[in-house]
């Protein structure tokens, strides 16, 4: 051996060793997957969203849910969208609702079209304000999202999701009030937080510790957001308050014009996330799709989903 070789080998045997991540087998359970959706603007937007919705499908999400654009923008859409899941497939349909800028009245009254729609199921959300302003309550309207599900609670017996965050809502006053926001949610009767999108899993994984001494029980279920396009990531992640580490954008460097090979990128960052949320034993998962399936398709294929 030559001294070049040694050194090589010295360098590779002296790193911190890492064991692989622990294999699926059939003992365990398949996770339960819901998939995100936002409802299209335009009659090739909507051809997109069928085209995504027959390929993510038959994996047999538990429920599907379909965005409500800023301040209410696409209620008529998202109903839409809602109520063709409703009609035309055996998917469980989940509308997301927002009660920033309405009064009760006005989201009282969505909420009762979802229940006579046949859509059981909603993701309670406040909603941002407009760009550039501060939040405040409508006058005549839910003050929070904790409010909203105290609200739909008495119209009808939904099941109920709503959002958590693991890095802390951006305006949050601290991390242990936006906590005690995740509870009241929570206690006034919804089952389910999804998660905002991270990238750095050891934040979500502290984050359900958090949860767990703070005496939540209901699933905070990771949202995963496969990126395909880190631009665009990197500039809706400023505004959500989501943290983009450096580690990413370094992958991501260089693939401007090359999609095909961010795609790639994606899948591969996706895929090491959801193993590694896996091995942790977290078996259930929400993916935003932007309404593009095969990432999602590919990465569910990794968690061990099959299409029926
Ligand atoms: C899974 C998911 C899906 C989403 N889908 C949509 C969507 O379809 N359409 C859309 O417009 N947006 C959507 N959002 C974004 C969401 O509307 C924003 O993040 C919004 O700023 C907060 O909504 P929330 O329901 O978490 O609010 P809340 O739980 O009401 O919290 C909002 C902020 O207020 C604070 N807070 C809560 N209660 C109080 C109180 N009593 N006094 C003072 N402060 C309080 C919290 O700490 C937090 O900082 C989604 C987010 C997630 C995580």
């Amino acid at each position: 051996m030559d001294d070049d070789t040694q050194h090589t080998l010295r360098r590779w045997l002296t790193g911190p060793r890492f064991t692989s991540l622990p294999v699926r087998d059939a003992s365990h359970p398949v996770p339960l997957l819901s998939f995100e959706f936002s409802p299209p603007r335009t009659e090739a937007a909507e051809h997109q969203l069928w085209t995504c919705i027959e390929r993510l499908g038959p994996l047999g999400p538990r429920f599907v849910s379909v965005t409500y654009g800023a301040g209410g923008s696409t209620r008529e859409r998202t109903h839409g969208t809602v109520a063709r899941l409703a009609k035309e497939t055996t998917l469980v349909p989940a509308a997301h609702l927002t009660c920033v800028g309405a009064t009760k009245e006005e989201v009282n009254e969505v909420a009762r079209q979802y229940w006579d729609a046949g859509v059981r199921h909603i993701v309670a959300l406040r909603g941002d304000p407009p760009p550039g302003t501060d939040y405040a309550p409508h006058p005549g309207g839910y003050a929070y999202a904790a409010d909203l599900v105290a609200g739909l609670r008495a119209i009808a017996p939904f099941e109920i999701s709503v959002g958590a965050y693991p890095e802390t809502h951006p305006a949050a006053i601290s991390p242990t009030d936006d906590l005690d926001a995740l509870k009241r949610k929570l206690d006034a009767g919804a089952t389910r937080a999804i998660t905002q999108y991270f990238f750095d899993t050891d934040v979500y994984l502290r984050f359900l510790d958090r949860c767990l001494a703070a005496g939540i029980k209901a699933p905070v279920v990771p949202g995963i957001m496969p990126v395909s396009n880190f631009a665009q990531i990197a500039r809706f992640s400023a505004m959500c308050g989501a943290s983009v580490p450096d580690w990413l954008g370094r992958m991501f460097e260089g693939t401007e014009n090359e999609p095909e090979l961010r795609r790639m990128i994606g899948m591969v960052v996706a895929a090491e996330q959801v193993r590694l949320l896996q091995a942790n034993g977290v078996d259930e998962f929400h993916f935003y799709t932007l309404n593009r399936p095969e990432l999602t398709f590919a990465i569910a294929h990794v968690l061990g989903c099959r299409a029926a």
